[in-house]
């Protein structure tokens, strides 16, 4: 069995504490210590047991380090994510991986001139939710999909820390946004984007976006939303998808995939709904006797494969699961949506290539 890799996190926050303990929990994956900027930041680490780096250069030099993980606000990924390659570590950038996808290829270019691996923490590929739709979408139980919808509405704004500021990279599409299109483009493969359309809230933010709504046009006309709202106070589902022969919906985060499938598309007679203005057949919600319902459970999952295929990566004896190629294509989307939003207008998309998933 080969040695477990060693990391340092660099920026000891609320997402860097996360690493920390989740590093430990993977097991293939050695916690050296961290760095932070703050020195409040490094002296709680050393009171919770954690050695801290007295600078990022002292971590670099460090020849244990085989790997950084970097969870600093935003806009320190690209230089941090340069410099540790370039001093011979390997490095996990924490989402959104880079601000624009001409920083991103800088970074990739370097990653391969050096031969470092550099990835992004997509951990979200591991959320029961996303993997139970893309397991509905795939099925075939649905006929030809038509639509895919994916929310996150919470209510309580956009969160006061950097987040608020464009400086930072702050804004829903790069906090939240990230996520969702890289689990959109997980449940449609290789799928064709023709365009992107977006139009950004400004309720509780005037200098960054505190949600959005965006539609993505893929080819074989598969619609995709994507919304992500701050000040919702009912939430609307988590996923819902629609094919020609059923519909499937996760209501809620800690919810099962429930499908209503078509029996036959001819036997479609239903009890009217009476409305105010009299009766409706049209819309009137089918019964038992023309649909029947399946359950798709929760699956099993485990984050910490990401930490542990990264590990393998690195031994050379795995891909690492978020590709270079699925990062350029989700930015590219990102990208799309701000040009959109500010023209007011769908867009098309120049620099989103299809690629595979691994999962
Ligand atoms: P945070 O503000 O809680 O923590 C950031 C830390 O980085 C702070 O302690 C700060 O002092 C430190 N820092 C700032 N600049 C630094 C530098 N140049 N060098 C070293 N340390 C520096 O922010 P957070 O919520 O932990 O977010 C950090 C990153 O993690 C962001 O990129 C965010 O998008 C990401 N994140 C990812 C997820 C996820 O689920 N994947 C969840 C939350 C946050």
């Amino acid at each position: 069995m080969s040695e477990k890799k060693r990391c340092v996190v660099v920026g000891y926050g609320g997402m860097g504490g996360w690493h920390t303990r989740h590093i430990l929990e993977a097991g293939a994956v050695e916690l050296l210590g961290i760095y932070d900027i703050k020195k409040e930041r490094c002296q709680l680490a050393e009171e919770n047991g954690i050695h801290a780096y007295a600078s990022f250069e002292e971590v670099l030099s460090d020849p244990r380090v085989d790997f950084v993980t970097i969870a600093t606000p935003n806009e320190w990924h690209k230089p941090l994510a340069i410099a540790a390659l370039r001093a011979g570590k390997h490095v996990i950038a924490e989402k959104p991986v880079t601000l624009t996808v001409a920083d991103l290829k800088e970074i990739i270019a370097v990653s391969k001139e050096t031969g470092y691996l550099f990835t992004a923490h997509q951990n979200r590929r591991w959320d029961c939710d996303y993997r139970m739709i893309r397991t509905a979408y795939h099925s075939g139980k649905l006929g030809k999909i038509t639509s895919i919808e994916s929310r996150d509405q919470g209510s309580r704004g956009i969160p006061g820390d950097w987040r608020g500021k464009k400086e930072h990279g702050g804004g829903m599409i790069y906090d939240w946004g990230v996520h969702l299109i890289d689990q959109m483009l997980g449940i449609v493969d290789d799928k064709r984007i023709e365009k992107v359309y977006c139009r950004c809230d400004h309720i509780t933010n005037d200098e960054v976006d505190d949600g959005f709504k965006l539609d993505l046009y893929f080819e074989d006309g598969i619609t995709a939303r994507i919304e992500v709202g701050t000040t919702n106070f009912i939430a609307l589902p988590r996923f819902y998808i629609t094919g020609v022969d059923g519909s499937g919906v996760v209501s809620d985060w800690r919810d099962e995939c429930r499908l209503v499938l078509c029996r036959s598309w001819e036997d479609k007679d239903v009890a009217p709904v009476v409305t105010a203005a009299g009766f409706t057949k049209t819309m009137a919600p089918r019964d038992e006797k023309t649909t029947y319902e399946e359950i798709i459970p929760r699956p099993e999952v485990d984050v910490h494969d990401f930490y542990r295929n990264f590990a393998a990566a690195i031994d050379g004896k795995e891909t690492q699961i978020v590709t270079h190629a699925q990062l350029i294509r989700s930015l590219s989307i990102m990208e799309a949506a701000f040009r959109s939003d500010e023209l007011g207008a769908p867009v098309s998309i120049e620099d989103a290539p299809t690629c595979d998933r691994v999962m």
